[in-house]
């Protein structure tokens, strides 16, 4: 995180509450990510701001997993999440779960009953919503509000016995029918669901409701400052509430503008969908708005880590275009990718003067930064493999790559001069046919010749051949889940272009997984998980600019 930057109104609190010497001083957040589908950019915000505040505060963080919605939690999904976190550059400190606190939950909801506050209510889903009344109108009460302390326990503990089927029954809190808060209009604290739970298995058949679980969790760990997304501002007043009457640990809950980007879908329930239905190879595809889509693309931590310092948190919410969290890998990458040359559509160029067997030439593999992270051979011989559009049978004027008689020079090798050229029966070159220059080599050229254009080129013989997969933004509308249709009819059908054999540097061939590497000219590649020995895969992770053109807000 740069140092410069202002405080954000987060942190503004939490320097005020250490000043108060609120809590002792302590601070501890957590990431309370719910095990029905994997991390997703949104979710990378939360994480950078839950684990950065304990980084800055020398506070803790806790790992928490919400899962109290058997039907819909897998660990698959836990498992995903715990390595998505981790690989963004984080520690949690207690890796929990809120279905640890089961047995305490319960125990907390038998208090309310005790204390008059909660009772069991036989009314079906329908009833309730009616009983619940309108932002106008008041709520009326439920002909089982009035049950005794006694009948509220017996049946509760029914419930729990598992007595009763799904929906036959509730808990529901006892607060206040007229509240202009809906959410205080006696909320759902507890269903019955009789399904088998990824951590209990069958000993439940009753959950808590999200606001009977979430704020007790947050209390029962001291939790002291609970960060959460706007929707739930509504919702504070219940947490406040229950924490209130269980005279329990007062964790206080603060919320923050979603992150929401251009050009994707951000819920878990709609890349869901995508998984399911095989618009998308899976949680994975590099085309995903996912940790690990973005991991399997060629994303770095350090770039998603800086693209959620760069959009800031704010209490506004708004939409941020994905060029910036473009740009922010390219600025990364920049600094840490190693340089290779790879030809994307080839054509093959002749040197007529070259004799002999070729020659190891040498290149850093990365100039950026100094002693260039060591440097490879790079073997060059007589024919070479260049890109189709680094020749022109009639150039105009500024074209300083090949056409006849034009010179370049070849990276990290001669300046070669075009002699002539080839073309097949349908009038396609198929060879480009140079001479070179053999005292013009990289690092000890003496020819005196001053070429402008640099070209890249890998040497026939010795290529390694890759699929290489172009990525291009899922959707087609900049807002695809604002639009009055489905957004799955505004998908991109060319989201995906495979370039099924490309020539590159025969170093490539033990390209290091999770390494970046620049495609001279071409942009940003890593290798993708499907790559075999045999058959090598890399994935464009993003253009060496911006071809969308679009001004790139910094900061
Ligand atoms: P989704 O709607 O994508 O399913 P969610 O909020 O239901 O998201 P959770 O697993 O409950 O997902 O979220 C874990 C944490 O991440 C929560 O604190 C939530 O507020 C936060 N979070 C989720 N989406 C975003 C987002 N787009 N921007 C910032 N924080 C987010
Ligand atoms: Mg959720």
């Amino acid at each position: 995180m740069s140092e410069e930057r202002s405080l954000n109104f987060i942190e503004e609190i939490v320097e005020e509450d250490i000043r108060n010497g609120k809590n002792g001083g302590r601070v501890h957040t957590r990431f309370p990510p719910e095990p029905n589908g994997y991390l997703h950019i949104g979710h990378a915000k939360s994480i950078c701001l839950n684990f950065g505040l304990a980084l800055k505060y020398n506070g803790k963080t806790n790992l928490r997993f919400d899962d109290t919605n058997p039907e819909t939690e897998e660990t698959e999904y836990v498992e995903s999440i715990k390595e998505d976190v981790k690989w963004l550059g984080f520690n949690w400190d207690n890796e929990l779960y809120a279905s640890n606190y089961f047995d305490q939950l319960y125990e907390f909801a038998t208090n309310l009953i005790k204390k008059g506050l909660a009772y069991v209510d036989d009314s079906s889903p329908d009833e309730i919503a009616a009983q619940k009344g309108t932002p106008t109108e008041p709520g009326t009460p439920s002909p089982y509000r009035e049950r005794s302390i006694e009948e509220n326990l017996s049946l509760f503990a029914e419930m729990r016995e598992g007595k009763y089927p799904d929906g036959a029954k509730v808990l529901r809190a006892k607060i206040d029918l007229a509240s202009p808060n809906m959410h205080m209009r006696d909320p759902i604290m507890y269903r019955i669901r009789h399904a088998k739970h990824h951590r209990t298995g069958n000993k439940w058949c009753i959950y808590p409701m999200y606001d009977f679980a979430h704020g007790q969790s947050d209390s029962i760990e001291g939790i002291t400052h609970s960060i959460c997304t706007l929707e739930f501002i509504p919702h504070r007043a219940l947490y406040d509430w229950f924490i209130d009457q269980l005279e329990i640990f007062p964790s206080r809950q603060y919320e923050f503008a979603r992150l929401n980007m251009t050009y994707t879908v951000m819920s878990k329930r709609k890349l869901l969908q995508l998984v399911n239905e095989g618009f998308v190879t899976g949680w994975d595809d590099p085309r995903m708005p996912t940790i690990s889509g973005l991991r399997r693309r060629g994303f770095t931590p350090a770039s998603i880590r800086d693209f959620c310092d760069r959009i800031g948190v704010a209490k506004r919410e708004n939409i941020i275009d994905v060029s910036l969290l473009e740009f922010c890998v390219r600025e990364d990458l920049n600094k840490t990718a190693w340089r290779r040359m790879a030809v994307l559509d080839p054509i093959k160029l002749v040197i007529t003067n070259y004799e002999g067997e070729g020659e190891l030439l040498h290149g850093e593999n990365n100039p950026e930064v100094e002693g260039g992270e060591g440097s490879r051979d790079i073997p060059f011989s007589k024919e070479l493999w260049i890109e189709r559009e680094d020749f022109m049978e009639n150039p105009p004027k500024k074209f300083f790559r090949l056409g006849p008689g034009l010179m370049v020079r070849l990276k990290h090798a001669y300046i070669v001069k075009c002699e002539d050229f080839v073309k097949d029966e349908q009038g396609n070159i198929i060879e480009v046919r140079c001479t070179y220059i053999p005292e013009s080599k990289s690092g000890q050229d003496t020819s005196g010749i001053n070429v402008k254009g640099t070209i890249h080129w890998v040497s026939v013989p010795h290529a390694a051949t890759a699929e290489v997969r172009v990525y291009d933004r899922l959707f087609r509308s900049e807002d695809p889940a604002g639009e009055d249709r489905d957004f799955k009819e505004l998908i991109n059908p060319e989201s995906l272009q495979i370039i099924p054999k490309v020539f590159m540097e025969p170093d490539l061939a033990t390209a290091q997984p999770g390494r970046g590497y620049q495609f001279i000219r071409k942009g940003y590649f890593t290798l993708d998980k499907d790559s075999t020995t045999e058959n090598l895969v890399f994935n464009r992770t993003v253009t060496l600019k911006d071809t969308w053109a679009k001004e790139v807000k910094k900061g």
